[in-house]
């Protein structure tokens, strides 16, 4: 392609909401440009950059023996609701309402449609396993879209769904998936961790994360330092209770005087709670009250620790909860809000919930259960029970500094979630009637999982991990193109001559080369080719062709060589290869 008569927008100035550097990359590379919150159009070097990951993902997938497919984005909202998921997802889905008066939605995933269309082809075990997948824009009404295509409203999603009849059937299309990931963000060039996850919304029951470890990501991993465990922390699990947890000697609370009430009008946070009783947040037991369907479940965790919604999901078998309303707390408690607490709560609630850090307590300052009022000197074990028929002690709250895991200190860092497997189970195939008839004539759902990956994710990863104070540094493998000429004597027909002659020579080669003919000064048309970030720079100017030569340069690297004119094309192509080598999964 020859610069000129390409659509290339470069700028140099930013838009202030553009939040992180790969966001603020694209728009000066002019690779997008916005349209709307969480929607974007990709550029002729975006939209390049994309579907060589297109490609690379739809080739890992049929080598791994999914078949490619498509289904509609518009969804009758009626499959969602058999499954409950319109409900999961909630306003992050799109909704509309057709002509005919009929619930629509615009498919955040698409479950439910392969499922259901599984059901009603599906008939017996021999025509499984089946894998289908297909490549699409997904879109979700994000709460808070940002860092440009990373959380965006509509953005491309591989996602493909197994089907199986045996558990080790479904654990070996787990495998294939999980591989077929592997190779995938090997072959895109970017580094990449696997960590354990929770399986959410998906509602199954094993699941591995795909992160691009990076400043800039939402999600954090948690591992320790010889890599035996990484999970991210909605998952990560936590040995019951590190000496760090622990805030007292043991056995200091024996002596203690008995709980006191203390009168704390309107003080109902654990900041203003402190403040008032001059006393630390690891010091107090905060009792959380949660609706679980028509249960009530009330969990404690010590007052400077964040209870882990999907721990607490876990520990109750599955169970979907929702924080209780003010009035259910009002209810249980007897309390306004901000003052529930641990003691006589057991005989209130269907489950409750206590965890590790608050039974190490030996003492702590909880809420009194009656509105205005604390209790301090309250003794877990002594004043509330730490056993009981109604009652668990478990690991509910995030990981965080000073935790281990087997022994081992838990490291965290940032990252960027590119892609999920899911082991499902049978909750799509019941709900939805994907069922088979087995080789005894027995009628069993399906065992299904489901797999997904972030197209644009990769795209912004990429970028993220690979930059420099002068723009992008891409990956071959995912690079808009390949290879740039840079002819900074364009006007100069001999310059120019040679330049077109390498221009063909690539071409013919198959190399994905991008010409950069404009008449322009030559230092214009450096940062221009940094900006954009060609992993090769062949330059093509006066003073070298005087002495028969061109320069090759890596982007990455910060010599040049000198390339002899008639041998600078079978060089580039070399220099391709071995780039592409590299990267080769
Ligand atoms: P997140 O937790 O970041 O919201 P998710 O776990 O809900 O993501 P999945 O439902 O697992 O996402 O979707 C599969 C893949 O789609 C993700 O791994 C991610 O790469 C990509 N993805 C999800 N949401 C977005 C989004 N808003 N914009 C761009 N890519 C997304
Ligand atoms: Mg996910």
């Amino acid at each position: 392609m020859k610069y000129s008569k390409t659509f290339i927008p470069t700028v140099k100035e930013v838009p202030a909401d553009a939040e992180c550097l790969s966001h603020r990359l694209m728009i000066r590379a002019g690779l997008i440009r916005k349209v709307a919150s969480g929607t974007y159009c990709y550029l002729p070097l975006g939209w390049r950059s994309l579907l060589k990951i297109i490609a690379i993902v739809r080739e890992e997938m049929n080598r791994a023996g999914a078949q490619e497919i498509i289904v509609p984005s518009i969804q009758p909202k009626e499959l969602w609701d058999r499954t409950g998921r319109s409900a999961d997802y909630g306003p992050t889905m799109f909704s509309l309402e057709d002509r005919h008066g009929r619930m629509n939605v615009l498919g955040p995933t698409a479950e439910e449609v392969f499922t259901n269309l599984a059901a009603g082809e599906i008939k017996s075990y021999k025509q499984l396993p089946m894998n289908l997948y297909q490549i699409t824009a997904k879109y979700r009404d994000e709460f808070r879209p940002r860092f440009g295509p990373i959380r965006s409203r509509e953005f491309i999603m591989k996602d493909a769904y197994s089907f199986d009849d045996t558990p080790d059937s479904l654990h070996e299309s787990y495998m294939a998936m999980y591989d077929a990931y592997c190779r995938i963000f090997t072959r895109c060039g970017v580094e990449y961790v696997i960590v354990e996850a929770e399986s959410g919304e998906m509602g199954g029951s094993g699941s591995h994360q795909f992160t691009i470890p990076c400043e800039s990501g939402e999600d954090t991993i948690v591992y320790t330092e010889d890599g035996s465990y990484a999970a991210n922390l909605e998952k990560a699990a936590i040995d019951p209770v590190a000496p760090s947890v622990i805030t007292s000697e043991p056995g200091e609370s024996r002596n203690l005087p008995a709980p006191q009430e203390v009168h704390t009008p309107n003080v109902g946070t654990i900041e203003a709670v402190c403040d008032f009783l001059k006393t630390k947040p690891q010091d107090m037991i905060k009792t959380l009250i949660y609706a679980a369907g028509d249960d009530t479940v009330a969990a404690l965790v010590r007052g400077d620790h964040d209870l882990n919604p999907e721990k607490l999901t876990q520990t109750l078998g599955g169970a979907h909860t929702d924080l209780a309303d003010e009035q259910t707390i009002e209810k249980v408690t007897g309390a306004k809000v901000g003052f529930a607490g641990p003691i006589g709560i057991a005989e209130k609630v269907s489950k409750l919930i206590i965890d590790h850090a608050v039974a190490a307590m030996p003492v702590g300052v909880t809420g009194a259960n009656k509105t205005d009022y604390h209790i301090k000197n309250v003794v877990p074990g002594r004043d509330f029970p730490l056993e009981g028929d109604n009652l668990t002690v478990a690991d509910l709250r995030y990981a965080g500094q000073g935790d281990t895991r087997d022994g081992k200190k838990l490291l965290f860092k940032k990252g960027i979630e590119v892609g999920q497997v899911f082991k499902l189970g049978t909750k799509y195939s019941t709900k939805l009637g994907a069922r088979f008839l087995d080789e005894q004539g027995v009628e069993k759902p399906c065992l299904m999982g489901c797999y997904g990956i972030g197209v644009n994710r990769i795209f912004a990863s990429a970028i993220e991990l690979g930059n420099d104070e002068n723009g992008i540094v891409w990956p071959i493998a995912i690079a808009p193109f390949e290879v740039i000429i840079t002819c900074v004597n364009q006007d100069d027909e001999e310059v120019a001559k040679v330049a077109d002659s390498l221009y063909k020579q690539l071409l013919d080669a198959g190399i994905d080369v991008l010409y950069d003919d404009r008449i322009l000064r030559g230092g214009v048309k450096f940062k221009d080719a940094d900006l954009i970030g060609i992993p090769v720079r062949l330059t093509v100017g006066k003073r070298g062709i005087a002495e028969g030569q061109v320069e090759l340069k890596l982007r990455r690297d910060a010599e040049s060589r000198k390339l002899p004119i008639d041998k600078a094309a079978d060089e580039t192509i070399e220099v391709v290869a071995s780039l592409k080598k590299e990267i080769s999964a």
